[in-house]
């Protein structure tokens, strides 16, 4: 970032803040050299960095689609998707990072596609959490059977009361 005065080619941030919707960082930079101010306006760009190495813009489009598969068959919507893959770029841009590992962006996933739909919940952490057994299964559904009581929904266990 040149500094509009002097040309001088660094500049230090003195203060960052991101406009309301998200897509962007107001900076308040200062020249080390004349020691003058000035605001940029950059585009919050946020990089998704791929097993192979290589990025790619984050989009929600990919994690429509990542997602899409595990919901074969279940009662979930195109906007169902839509609305949970704005969710996971609210959440992913509320980290405030430039960068983010895919691995992280499926981890992102789980939580809004647990609301969404269990089964589809579970056949996507299967991958990205990369169950390797049937007792990795059995935790997540126990994990899922606990928020269930604690939320009340419990209806299907015989014999309540016990
Ligand atoms: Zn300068």
């Amino acid at each position: 970032m040149h500094c509009p005065f002097c040309r001088h080619p660094d500049s230090r941030v003195v203060d960052s803040r991101t406009s309301e919707d998200g897509t962007a960082i107001r900076r308040r930079r200062q020249c080390p050299k004349c020691g003058r101010r000035f605001t940029t306006l950059e585009a919050t760009s946020l990089a998704v960095i791929k097993r192979s190495g290589t990025s790619e813009p984050f989009s929600r489009q990919k994690v429509v689609s990542g997602v899409r598969k595990a919901c074969q068959g279940r009662p979930v919507s195109e906007d169902d998707l839509a609305k949970m893959a704005q969710r996971v770029e609210e959440a992913v841009r509320g980290l405030g990072v430039a960068e983010i590992d895919a691995d992280e962006i499926g981890l992102t996933i789980l939580p809004p596609l647990r609301e969404l739909d269990e089964v589809a919940y579970l056949r996507f952490a299967s991958v990205y959490q990369g169950f390797d057994s049937l007792e990795d299964f059995e935790t997540a559904i126990a994990g899922l059977r606990a928020d269930r009581r604690m939320r009340g929904e419990d209806s299907d266990s015989p014999g309540a009361g016990g």
